[in-house]
C-alpha cells in the first residue's frame, strides 16, 4: 500500500530579492520551488514591498510568503532553497542582511522545532518581521507558529515598519 501522502508536511517559506528585478525574482523562484520534486504548493500570498532590514544603503524589498506540502526532509529542502538562490544569481557575501537577488527562508516546518548548525526552525527572525508575519497571516490567519505563538498574535504586535501590499 502507498501511504506516502501521510508523510507530507506543510511547510512556510519566506522570499525575499531586492536586486535585478524583485518581483520577477519572487515569481521566479516561486516556479523553482513548485516545480522541485517532493514539494507541492498550497497557497501563496501577495507580494509585498518593505524597506530594508539592517544596512540602509540598499534597495527596498519584494517579499511573500509561500506555503508547500513537501515529502523532503528539512535539510534536503533547505539544500534545494539554496540552490534556487545559487541558480538566481544569489552572491553570498561577508555583509549580514546585503542586497540580494532571492533570499529563501524555511519559516516553519510542520510542527517540528529545529535546532541544527544550518538550520533553526521556526526561522529565528520570524516573531520580529513585519514582512514575514503579514504575508503569512494573509495565507494562513489560523496558524500557531510553533513555540512562539499564534499568528494573529503575533503580528498584531508587530508594527508595519514600512511595509505595504503590491496589486
Ligand atoms: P536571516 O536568517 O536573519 O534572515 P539571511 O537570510 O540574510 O539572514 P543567509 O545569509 O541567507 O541569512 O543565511 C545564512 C545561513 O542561515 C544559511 O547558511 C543557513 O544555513 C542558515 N539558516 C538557519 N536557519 C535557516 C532557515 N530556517 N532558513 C534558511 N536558512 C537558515
Ligand atoms: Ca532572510
Ligand atoms: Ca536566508
Amino acid at each position: 500500500m502507498n501511504n506516502s501522502e501521510t508523510d507530507w508536511i506543510t511547510v512556510y517559506i519566506g522570499l525575499g530579492s531586492n536586486l535585478a528585478n524583485p518581483s520577477e525574482q519572487i515569481k521566479s523562484a516561486r516556479t523553482a520551488i513548485t516545480h522541485t520534486l517532493g514539494v507541492r504548493e498550497l497557497a501563496f500570498s501577495s507580494l509585498y514591498h518593505s524597506p530594508p532590514m539592517g544596512p540602509q544603503d540598499q534597495p527596498d524589498y519584494v517579499n511573500a510568503v509561500i506555503c508547500v506540502a513537501t515529502e523532503l526532509p528539512p535539510m534536503d529542502l533547505l539544500r534545494c532553497l539554496q540552490g534556487i538562490e545559487n541558480d538566481q544569481g544569489r552572491v553570498r557575501k561577508d555583509q549580514r542582511w546585503g542586497a540580494r537577488t532571492l533570499d529563501l527562508d524555511v519559516l516553519i516546518y510542520g510542527d517540528r522545532i529545529i535546532d541544527l548548525p544550518d538550520l533553526i526552525v521556526p526561522h529565528t527572525g520570524l516573531a520580529e518581521r513585519a514582512f514575514v508575519l503579514y504575508p503569512l497571516y494573509e495565507i494562513a490567519p489560523q496558524l500557531l507558529v510553533p513555540g512562539k505563538g499564534h499568528i494573529a498574535d503575533l503580528t498584531a504586535k508587530c508594527p508595519m515598519n514600512g511595509l505595504r501590499r503590491l496589486d
